[in-house]
């Protein structure tokens, strides 16, 4: 008899050595490793949901006529001997991990390894769309690559033509968030005995609020969330996708990335349900465009990014940041910040900040301050619902904080208050900070710290097209010592927890 092994995050009866796999000849082999638990300071929803919907899923396949092995061990190496000791399987498969380490370790274990098609572009593809596509400065764009996989996979396309003839609906993609906007209906799962019995032996040290039902932890309600998410937020998803509203964690975000990243749901069949709505006429295709877009695009680029540039990759640091995690971003100081501290709200309560929150927050806040990249992508990674090293990594070092300079982005996301200030509700408004100010004790730290990077990454940046009109502006301030001034102080009270 065979064994497959599953590991966490490729939780899907349908993808890899699970697909073709007979109950009557192969058994299944999962894996809890304590050296993992143990690696990280895990945000409690983040353990609760991985650790759950392993064991829900065991459940389901025993529902299906499989035997499951299901081991907690020191070590995944050591699960796996001990599963060989115990049923001497005649050959042990598995679906490629999704990230290097597991995939090295899977090799030394003399696992048969099966393509990982949990994606809809294989890495092996996407690296050599990527050789015909390399820009002359080593950089790749994900724009390229969305168009390309538009047109291999069929999606929202009129024959050669993208549907509505624009490819990219960004522009109307850009609403700022007026008052009529209240968050959409949002299922949740009542806790049972097993999510208890998970809550209860979590190792010590996670941190952050206990779970409430809102992450699925089954395929099942994955798919109750799909449906939701394309009958009641879909529509209003594209105009509000960077918009934040004080208070509204999720505004119109599907809330499905952690149910993709863990296997439970597939890309193909969430692209399909976001197609069918707008085809049928019940969605708009910017919002159905908006979407697809950060499936087929943005995600399947990171993935593929993921394994054509690691392990050099996970090193980038071109800004030379060096600044450790802020105390308020590692859950150690309050902040009079107001975006900031309704970020950080989100993340205690629900293991999640949305896209706009990750990007024009706390990546800008970081980016501006120099912060070390790699400690951001271990703090996402360990702190997030959908945290994995392929995803974070990528939208880390490449978008979040341009650590790669630039092979991912043509400029650095980063921003002053105003820019947050035009997106949101709720929060300059009612923050102890001037948005407008750059010097002064009331300054927004967010406008100090931005003309304070300008100036300090001049060299680095002063001959990019895409922010010379930032530089521009930047030559005209006549207070520009005194805002360097102003940052070095700011700075000082990001690291005591003081902001
Ligand atoms: Fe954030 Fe600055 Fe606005 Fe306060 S004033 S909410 S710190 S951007």
């Amino acid at each position: 008899m065979d064994t497959v092994w599953v590991l966490g995050d490729q939780l899907n009866r349908d993808v890899g050595a699970l697909k073709g796999a007979d109950p009557a000849a192969s058994r299944v082999l999962l894996v809890t490793s304590d050296a993992k638990l143990g690696s990280l300071r895990w945000h409690r929803q983040r353990l609760h949901l991985v650790l759950t919907a392993m064991r829900r899923f065991a459940a389901e396949l025993r529902d299906r006529g499989f035997e499951v092995d299901e081991r907690r061990a020191p070590t995944m190496a050591a699960g796996l001997a001990a599963h060989r000791d115990r049923f001497g399987p005649d050959r042990v498969v598995a679906m490629e991990p999704m990230n290097r380490c597991g995939h090295a370790l899977l090799e030394r274990l003399g696992v048969e390894l099966v393509d990982n098609d949990q994606f809809l572009c294989h890495y092996r593809d996407f690296a050599t769309w990527a050789a015909e596509h390399e820009r002359a400065d080593g950089s790749l764009r994900m724009e390229d690559f969305y168009r390309w996989q538009r047109r291999r996979l069929g999606y929202l396309m009129d024959g050669d033509e993208p549907a509505g003839g624009r490819w990219n609906l960004d522009a109307d993609n850009r609403e700022r968030p007026g008052t009529d906007v209240a968050p959409p209906r949002r299922p949740t799962s009542r806790l049972d005995e097993l999510d208890r019995d998970v809550l209860a032996h979590l190792p010590d040290g996670v941190w952050g609020a206990a779970p409430d039902g809102t992450w699925a932890t089954s395929r099942r309600r994955a798919l109750v969330r799909l449906r939701t998410f394309v009958d009641e937020a879909l529509p209003r998803f594209g105009a509000l996708q960077d918009a934040m509203i004080a208070g509204q964690w999720q505004m119109h975000h599907s809330l499905l990335s952690h149910a993709l990243n863990l296997g439970m749901l597939h890309p193909a069949e969430v692209c399909d349900a976001v197609e069918d709505a707008y085809r049928s006429g019940a969605a708009p295709l910017n919002a159905a465009e908006g979407f697809i877009r950060q499936i087929i695009g943005w995600r399947e680029f990171v993935w593929g990014v993921y394994w054509l540039w690691t392990p050099a990759y996970r090193d980038v640091n071109e800004l030379a940041a060096h600044r450790d995690l802020p105390p308020v971003l590692a859950g150690d100081a309050d902040t009079s910040m107001r975006c900031v501290a309704d970020t950080m709200r989100s993340i205690d309560d629900h293991a999640y900040a949305h896209h706009i929150q990750r990007l024009m927050v706390l990546a800008n806040l970081v980016t501006l301050a120099g912060v070390r990249p790699q400690q951001v992508v271990e703090w996402m990674g360990a702190t997030f619902v959908d945290g994995s090293e392929w995803v974070m990594l990528p939208n880390v070092l490449g978008m979040g904080t341009y650590a790669d300079g630039g092979r991912m982005s043509t400029k650095p996301y980063v921003s002053s208050g105003a820019y947050i200030d035009r997106m949101s509700r709720g929060y300059c408004s009612d923050c102890r900070y001037d948005r407008t100010a750059r010097v002064g004790d009331d300054a927004c730290p967010f406008t100090t710290l931005y003309w304070d990077f300008l100036a300090r990454h001049r060299a680095r940046l002063g001959s990019n097209h895409r922010v010379a009109r930032q530089y521009a502006t930047l030559d005209r301030l006549d207070d520009l010592d005194a805002v360097r001034a102003r940052a070095a102080e700011v700075l000082d009270r990001l690291d005591g927890g003081l902001l």
